[in-house]
């Protein structure tokens, strides 16, 4: 070992230590430590050890007692040492054991501090994945940054709607990765802004999945503060999807705005014919008779159009009380006839129920599909000119375990534009509101009550001129969103 390697390991030790060997080393003749050499390499060696961890002590402790015995007591292979090396080397081992205690005391606090700061940590880590957990059962997707603006939590829902690994991003620019730059700039203003009072929330589309609609989001951006408490340490991004109650806040006005319309044309028309009676417009009994008969009609429209509201409504809602049987859908059918007959007879048409001689049953509310088979069969009627004829056939669909009836008819059929929107609120065929009275409710209901209710499915299929077919089915047992 030479001595200018002996200085680079003192120096590599650092402290006061170091300097004092140094300068011990540097003033002494070359004989004088030569005599000294293996026990100098062992004491090199654990000076360059001290820095690094507890067990230095003790090898310190046995390097100093090796260095001792060799360079002190002579009984290294130099044999006893002259008097300049006792000179110089007692101070040096003074000094030495004097580092020694000072590394003892150092190693001790420095092994608690560790000791300290492994809880520490153990406690931040189960913090943050107490939090992280907490992040994940959100819906909403939730992202917090840093004062670089780069990655430092986000949660699944916000890696899934924002197309990045969850795995990889940390400590990564926001700008690497998410790609829609918008979200990044107003991120970045946020921090920017500097303001640790309150919230920032802005209405945003994003883009959905590739080819998908973009969806609406209300994001909300808070700064956070630093270590210090008084500057932002970074920002926490929270994205609510508001895509469905923008929605249905667009058709619950849309729906408003129709229901006035369909309830203002028969008031409208009730006001007028009594508008008319006041003035002695009617100046015969005939006349007046045929005005009261308008007037009755109107305000009977406007009754339905106010029950299919209700009750459609409440089955949105989830209000509605339903009482489960096994309904016989031949006898429910039967029933309907017979309360149709006699407006099928004024207009000469063949109505008629087929069922074959099994029992068709399913659980479902026997007032409800009463009013299903009422409103499909009566719509046949209306819609089926002079002389034609509506069937009602029941049968049982084994493939979906469920009763299946089916209204058809000989009647005037349905355009193929217009099939689509047959069971949508308020929609009626334009040429046919000439045809028959209506409130375009009906097959709305109908639908509500098969699919909401019960879990059925309702379809049609239809020619122009050439007749129409609804059917339904009901699936054996209870199904559906209000299945009790
Ligand atoms: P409403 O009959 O009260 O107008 P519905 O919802 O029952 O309301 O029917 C909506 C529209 O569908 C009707 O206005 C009519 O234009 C059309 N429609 C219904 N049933 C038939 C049918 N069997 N044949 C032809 N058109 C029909």
């Amino acid at each position: 070992m030479s001595i200018g390697r002996a200085m680079l390991a003192c120096s590599g030790a650092g402290g006061a230590l170091a300097g004092l060997a140094t300068a011990a080393i540097v003033r002494a003749p070359m004989g004088g430590l030569t005599a000294g050499g293996a026990a100098a390499g062992a004491f090199i060696g654990l000076l360059a050890g001290t820095a690094a961890a507890a067990p230095a002590a003790a090898v310190i402790g046995r390097g100093v007692e090796r260095l001792r015995r060799s360079l002190l007591d002579g009984e290294g292979e130099d044999g006893p040492p002259d008097k300049l090396t006792r000179r110089l080397v007692g101070p040096l081992m003074g000094a030495i054991g004097e580092f020694r205690e000072r590394t003892r005391a150092e190693t001790r606090r420095a092994t608690a501090g560790l000791r300290e700061l492994e809880v520490r940590w153990r406690v931040s880590e189960s913090e943050r994945k107490r939090i992280e957990s907490t992040l994940d059962s959100l819906r909403d997707a939730v992202i917090v940054t840093d004062n670089f603006d780069e990655m430092t939590m986000a949660n699944e829902a916000a890696a899934a709607l924002l197309g990045f690994d969850r795995g990889a991003c940390e400590r990564r620019p926001v700008g690497d990765l998410i790609s829609d730059a918008t979200l990044v700039r107003l991120i970045h203003q946020t921090r920017e802004s500097g303001s640790l009072s309150g919230r920032k929330t802005v209405e945003y589309d994003l883009g959905g999945a590739p080819g998908g609609q973009p969806r609406s989001f209300d994001i909300t951006m808070a700064c956070l503060a630093d270590h210090s408490g008084e500057g932002v340490g970074g920002v926490v991004t929270i994205l609510r999807d508001v895509t469905r109650e923008k929605e249905i806040s667009q058709m619950k006005s849309d729906f408003v705005s129709q229901v006035s319309h369909e309830l203002r044309t028969p008031l409208a028309s009730i006001n007028a014919y009594v508008e008319m009676l006041v003035d002695g417009e009617a100046k015969d009994e005939s006349s007046r008779t045929e005005f009261y008969q308008i007037i009755k009609n109107e305000a009977d429209r406007l009754g339905r159009l106010i029950d299919n509201m209700l009750n459609i409504s409440r089955i949105e809602a989830g209000i509605i009380q339903v009482e489960r049987t096994e309904v016989d859908f031949v006898e429910v059918a039967r029933e309907v006839v017979e309360v149709m007959q006699p407006q099928a007879r004024l207009k000469n048409i063949t109505l008629l129920v087929r069922g074959g001689p099994s029992v068709y049953t399913a659980q479902a509310c026997r007032d409800m599909m009463h009013q299903v088979i009422l409103n499909l069969v009566s719509n046949a009627v209306k819609y089926t000119p002079e002389g034609g004829r509506v069937t009602v056939a029941v049968e049982n669909d084994d493939a979906s375990r469920s009763t299946l009836v089916t209204v058809s008819d000989t009647g005037l059929g349905i355009p193929p534009d217009a099939l689509p929107n047959m069971f949508q609120k308020f929609y009626r065929i334009e040429n046919y509101k000439r045809v028959a009275k209506g409130t375009g409710l009906g097959l709305n209901l109908v639908k509500h009550i098969v699919e909401t209710v019960h879990g059925g499915q309702v379809g049609v299929q239809s020619t122009v001129g050439m007749g129409s077919k609804f059917w339904f089915t009901i699936p054996f047992e209870a199904g559906g969103r209000l299945a009790a």
